[in-house]
């Protein structure tokens, strides 16, 4: 039978769980052996591997995070902490790895596969492992989910978390909301996401906010007098509230920091009681939406079929993710290298190629 393992890394996301029990489920319907890696790349590099049951995912696609652990390794980033990989792997006979992360985390995949052969060579010839295993483990199957509450990943319109993220942002804008109203007070509501603004805009469109700040898209110059009046005309027509909501990672036109503190001192200056909530772990947790559920099932289920429809040993690593209700598998380091050159346009300030490159 095949043996395959999974392992989530980086930070963790609401619908880890359900792709993790989808996927060791599917593969043990399959008649594969399935292995958990704990603790991300550790678990590789130490030897923390062990097998899944059918048992072991049970009650496990309604609980936010991640039961195998994930983590940052350092040790994983040397050539080194690989050649411990890959002996552990094939210690325990697997050749299939799906991991779930973000795009740092796949890197780490796409290295350990394109290093596969060239570490079981040192490996061999050292005397570690047998020279058989060059023929027996000619190549490393990986596929990639993407887990990461910011949605900030090309090769799927939405990654593992971000609904759920979504969600938390809006029960605490909601919630945020009603007192505001009733004290005719400003809320600015600070919202993870890094240099992506997804999350930002797409809770101020399902809460109608009054602002929006997300690092693709800088406001022009003197957006702080834009804004005091649009506010003023919201409060005119009656408004009794009013809500900005700032992504992280904002910036204006020059690349400087849009700080949540820095609306708030400006709406204050212009005489708005004005307050600031930064929704911080908040969004990370809880228990995952049902489209959560739903594309981490439906991923989970696809990586055990790509792995598969593997046998050609050199077919490239893919990343599963969804298109619109439909799966979809993308060349992996084609999505990474795409995402990585939108930061790299961020911090260039070329704001419209970003928005081009994130169409796609
Ligand atoms: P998040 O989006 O939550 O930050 P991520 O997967 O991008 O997730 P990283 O901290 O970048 O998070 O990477 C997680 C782990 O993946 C690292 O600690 C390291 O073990 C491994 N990794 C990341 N980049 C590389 C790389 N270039 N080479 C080898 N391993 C890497």
């Amino acid at each position: 039978p095949k043996r395959m393992a999974v392992l989530t890394s980086g930070g963790d996301s609401s619908g880890m769980n359900p792709a993790i029990r989808a996927f060791a489920r599917m593969a043990m319907i399959k008649g594969a052996q399935v292995f958990a890696i704990r603790e991300g790349y550790n678990g590789l590099v130490n030897d923390s591997i062990v097998p899944l049951h059918w048992g072991s995912v049970g009650g496990i696609i309604s609980r936010g995070g991640t039961i195998i652990g994930t983590a940052r390794c350092a040790d994983f980033r040397k050539r080194d902490g690989r050649k411990r990989a890959v002996y552990n792997l094939i210690k325990n006979k697997i050749d299939n790895l799906l991991v779930i992360g973000g795009d740092g985390s796949l890197t780490g995949a796409n290295l350990l596969r394109s290093e596969w052969c060239g570490l079981i060579k040192d490996l061999v010839d050292d005397g570690t492992l047998d020279k058989e295993c060059i023929e027996k483990y000619p190549t490393l199957s990986i596929a990639g989910l993407v887990g990461s509450i910011d949605n900030d990943m090309c090769g799927t319109d939405l990654t593992i978390g971000a609904d759920t993220a979504t969600q938390r942002i809006l029960e605490a804008i909601d919630s945020i909301l009603s007192t505001a109203v009733s004290h005719q007070r400003s809320f600015v509501l600070e919202v993870m996401g890094r240099n992506c603004g997804w999350l930002a805009l797409v809770s101020g469109l399902a809460t109608g906010a009054d602002y929006i700040f997300v690092p693709e898209c800088p406001p022009e110059d003197g957006w702080e007098q834009n804004m005091i009046e649009g506010l003023e005309r919201g409060r005119v027509s009656g408004r009794r509230c009013s809500l900005v909501i700032v992504s992280e990672g904002a910036i204006d036109k020059k690349g400087n920091p849009i700080t949540s503190s820095y609306v708030r001192q400006t709406l204050e200056n212009a005489g708005h009681d004005a307050r600031i909530t930064i929704l911080g772990h908040v969004q990370r947790g809880g228990t995952p939406t049902f489209l959560d559920r739903y594309i981490a099932t439906r991923m989970g289920v696809d990586a055990v079929e790509y792995f598969y429809s593997t046998d050609e040993k050199d077919k490239e690593p893919a990343l599963i993710g969804m298109d619109g209700m439909k799966v979809t598998r993308s060349p992996l380091m084609d999505c990474v290298k795409t995402t990585q050159s939108i930061s790299t346009l961020i911090q260039e300030k070329k704001f419209n190629q970003v928005v081009d490159l994130r169409g796609s």
